[in-house]
């Protein structure tokens, strides 16, 4: 492949002075490696693939890259970013508050489970430049004609490979979203995970992209160390959960199951055990889900259970724990699940619980990641 220029700071990015302002007062100094070598690829308006591991900053990637390209004299719609949940589409949105802070940026967070009248208001209101939103949703504001997409420049798809996957039913909306848009759009695709149908199936709608991939064996972050809890019988799992408590709530702990009703299951048999844990999964109202993000992003609560639906992109810095209950089904969501300890270099610590059952998997996630994932440390709540 052809060799990338790489920019080292952010100065040299050519960047407008009110958009170089809001990155420093974000707290940014220098640029992750995915922003020194993409961000000044999507300002020039081409095509691009960025894969990154998780946790390295792809979201400020694609924000500085758009927030430069657009127009903010214009009013209208300029910039699309889907991805695949309500709680990850609002933080992209808010990164893209935050980082257009001196420029003016009218940015829109456009999720389902809330009534459409109330994003109506605020969008006769105030109209919006870039929208941040899940594809459900957008594609039904474009359809209303509610959302107008004749002036959008650059569609970004964060997790792109979840939103096209064959199996999750993005994929044709998605479709439906991009036959609305200019036709010259350019379009940005980002994730941590690429596999080779999502490359092949972006072809369909991208123009000779610019390629910046990481190897499989490179997606694994040194920063998170591993290991494994074998138990004989799946209830030895709920033991073992208890017994290193205490070590979770140090910082806070993300506990990933399969099942909704599992995390039902397990919240509440935890909570009759006296231990403070809280819960989240896609059939609670959104109002719940909105308040147990709340509390857990500002730390009043630590321990979170929930299902794959805060496998990708959920950044909470604090998080320094992940905890597969049970082994993710989808191989790509074992490194999405653990990335949300570890995030931009911080450590961070995953720990598998298996049964008999489940070494075939371990041992595919081993093989599939090119990593070894070691039995956990009897003296583990001293470690951490
Ligand atoms: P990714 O999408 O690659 O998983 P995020 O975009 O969510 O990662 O960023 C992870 C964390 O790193 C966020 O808390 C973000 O604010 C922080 N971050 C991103 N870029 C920088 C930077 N250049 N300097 C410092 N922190 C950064
Ligand atoms: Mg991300």
């Amino acid at each position: 492949s052809k060799k990338l220029k790489v920019t080292s700071t952010f100065e040299s990015m050519d960047l407008k002075e009110d958009l170089l302002r809001g990155i420093y007062s974000y707290g940014f100094e220098a640029p992750s490696s995915i922003q020194s070598r993409a961000i000044t690829q999507i300002i020039s308006g081409k095509d691009v693939i960025a894969q990154a591991q998780s946790g390295t900053g792809k979201t400020a990637t694609f924000t500085i890259g758009l927030l430069q390209a657009i127009d903010l004299k214009k009013k209208d719609l300029q910039a699309l970013i889907l991805s695949p949940t309500r709680e990850l589409a609002n933080q992209i949105g808010q990164v893209v508050t935050n980082l257009g802070d001196y420029m003016n940026v009218n940015a829109f967070a456009m999720t389902g489970g809330k009534t459409l009248k109330d994003d109506l208001k605020k969008l006769q209101k105030n109209g919006c430049q870039v929208v941040s939103g899940t594809p459900g949703r957008v594609l039904d504001m474009i359809k209303r004609q509610m959302l107008q997409t004749r002036n959008v420049q650059v569609l970004i798809l964060d997790e792109a490979d979840e939103l096209l996957s064959e199996t999750l039913g993005f994929k044709q909306q998605i479709y439906d979203i991009f036959a609305k848009l200019p036709k010259n759009c350019q379009v940005v695709v980002v994730s941590a995970t690429m596999n080779k149908d999502i490359l092949e199936v972006t072809r369909k709608f991208m123009n000779d992209p610019v390629k910046i991939l990481v190897k499989r064996d490179e997606i694994s972050l040194e920063g998170i160390k591993q290991y494994v809890v074998n138990v004989d019988k799946e209830d030895w799992k709920f033991d073992t959960l208890c017994d290193i408590y205490d070590s979770l709530t140090i910082t806070q702990c993300v506990i990933f199951c399969n099942t909704k009703k599992k995390v039902d299951w397990l919240s509440q048999r935890l909570t009759q055990s006296n231990f403070a844990v809280v819960s989240m999964h896609g059939d609670m109202k959104q109002e719940e889900r909105d308040k147990v993000m709340n509390d857990f992003r500002t730390g009043h609560s630590r321990v979170l259970i929930s299902t794959d639906v805060w496998a990708r992109g959920i950044d909470v810095q604090q998080v320094s724990l992940v905890i597969n209950y049970d082994l993710p089904e989808i191989i790509e969501n074992y490194i999405h699940r653990i990335g949300r300890s570890g995030r931009f270099g911080r450590k961070g610590v995953a720990i598998n619980f298996i049964t008999k059952t489940d070494s075939a998997k371990l041992r595919e996630i081993e093989q599939f990641y090119v990593i070894k994932i070691k039995p956990m440390p009897a003296n583990f709540a001293e470690l951490s």
